[in-house]
């Protein structure tokens, strides 16, 4: 590509931005794209994947104390941790190649710099200074740790950081309830490290089904968790013992590390937003309609930095519909009902549609179908641990409307139990389908008894 002249300039290089920009070239349209840190974005390079690397190493831990129920005496193992950062390393090196050569092949031209808006459809490149003039841009930042600004917070990490620590922390302190605080606390517990969570509200995973916060805000505590509820941190000053960490409730703690995992916010500093006529919402959100269309003409966003879902493949599907309608002759939009997430604590949660609480707000009644028991794996393994299976249904057609689980499997399960809330189907319609023996999820097609009063069989 000589002339500075594409027709589409994306700005990050992370999961949406390349799907866009990636099907925009194979439709025929000259594509640049620009990545300030690394191609492949958060989740790839410090998100979803480097973080279920270290889950799945988290639960050898517990595999070990479990595996003895089963025979298997696997006295005096030890983990060690630059082992595993350097084996994520090399990785995560690997994908981000595979992302950069996808690119290339697909005729997209990379550039690993900065780039911001100088308005008139122009982009200006800040290390290397070229300008480009684009018949379209694509804003695909991502988001950013939410930062607080209270004295020591320089002293803390996030999850930027956190991928990077050369040595395991002994104890760390992780502050937040969200997605991020509870994973962590899981690995870190999991990884033997003496962990606290501390949390502003009363239960963790706000947004979640009721029945799924309490369970994995216990099942954390069964973990060993130490959950702090109702605080915040106040100040961090570092000591010779490591950190002091001050809350609100006048509480002192003392550890290794503090992790920061209060949210992220849009990345949009320093693009240059204002000089393109491009406006954001009060949390710095990119604001579009539903086909990605700024308030500026020519001016696109996708993914966290408009701040709708969150979720890798939600940015990914909104890259893909982006191209489709501008470039691939097939204009539609991203639906973002029934989109399923999962937590990977340990066991992980996972849910699709609507909330018990939500569906009652929107329907007045609804039948409630659930299970909690301790899975046939423990009877040997001797872990007290406890799944959660629970659907939400709508009285007015039977259809389910939410599913709600907690079991080791609840990440893979939620993923076909989405396309048959995406469907519609009835209560009567999972009923009909045959368990699979034995399994946890065979609950799923087994309830048959409504809850009353929040009573649950057990
Ligand atoms: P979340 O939005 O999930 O959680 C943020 C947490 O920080 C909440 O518990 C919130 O409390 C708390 N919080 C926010 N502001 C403050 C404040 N000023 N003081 C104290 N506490 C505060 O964000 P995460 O950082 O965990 O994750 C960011 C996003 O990344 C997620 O929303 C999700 O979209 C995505 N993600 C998805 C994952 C997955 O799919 N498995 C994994 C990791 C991240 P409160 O509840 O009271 O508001």
């Amino acid at each position: 590509m000589s002339e500075l002249n594409v027709d589409l300039f994306v700005i990050g290089a992370g999961s949406g931005g390349v799907r866009a920009a990636r099907m925009s070239a194979s439709f025929g349209a000259k594509v640049a794209i620009a990545e300030a840190y690394r191609v492949g974005g958060t989740c790839v390079i410090r998100g979803c994947v480097p973080k279920k690397l270290l889950v799945y190493a988290s639960a050898y831990g517990t595999g070990f104390a479990e595996a003895k129920g089963y025979g298997w005496l696997a006295d005096n193992v030890r983990f060690d941790w630059p082992t595993l950062i350097h084996a994520k390393d090399m990785e995560i090196e690997r994908l981000s190649g595979i992302y950069q050569r996808n690119l290339a092949k697909a005729g997209v031209e990379v550039f690993t710099e900065r780039a911001e808006l100088l308005g008139g459809g122009q982009v200006k490149l800040m290390k290397s200074g070229r300008v480009f003039t684009a018949k379209k841009i694509l804003i695909a930042t991502g988001g950013t740790p939410r930062q607080l600004g209270f004295v020591g917070e320089e002293l803390t990490i996030t999850s930027n950081e956190v991928f990077h620590l050369p040595t395991m922390p002994k104890r760390i302190l992780i502050a937040g309830g969200g997605y991020i605080a509870c994973e962590f606390a899981s690995i870190f517990a999991g990884l033997g490290v003496q962990t606290m969570l501390v949390y502003r509200g009363d239960t963790v995973l706000r947004g979640f089904d009721d029945d799924i916060r309490t369970h994995i805000h216990q099942e954390l505590a069964n973990q060993g968790v130490r959950v702090i509820t109702h605080a915040s941190i106040d100040t961090i000053a570092r000591n010779k013992d490591g950190l002091a960490v001050v809350l609100d409730n006048e509480e002192t703690l003392a550890v290794d590390e503090v992790m920061m995992a209060l949210g992220r916010v849009p990345a949009v500093a320093g693009l240059g937003l204002e000089h393109a006529g491009v406006q954001t919402n009060k949390t710095g959100a990119i604001q579009v309609d539903e086909y990605g269309q700024s308030s500026a003409p020519g001016v696109f966003a996708i993914g966290d930095v408009t701040d709708r879902i969150n979720l890798t493949p939600v940015a990914i599907r909104e890259g893909a519909a982006f191209a489709d309608t501008q470039y691939g002759g097939r204009r539609h939009a991203f639906d973002h009902q029934h989109v399923a997430s999962a937590v990977f604590t340990q066991p992980p949660a996972a849910s699709v549609g609507l909330s018990e609480a939500d569906a009652r707000a929107k329907y007045g009644e609804v039948d409630i179908y659930k299970d909690a028991f301790r899975p046939m794996r423990h009877a040997l393994s001797g872990r007290n641990e406890r799944y959660l299976m629970k659907l939400v249904v709508r009285p007015s057609d039977e259809v389910v409307i939410g599913v709600h689980l907690v079991s080791d499997a609840a990440p893979e399960i939620i993923q076909v139990a989405a396309v048959a809330v995406k469907a519609g189907l009835t209560k009567a319609q999972w009923d009909e389908t045959c368990a699979v023996h034995p399994t946890a999820a065979e609950e799923l097609v087994l309830m048959r008894e409504k809850v009353v009063d929040n009573k649950i069989r057990s």
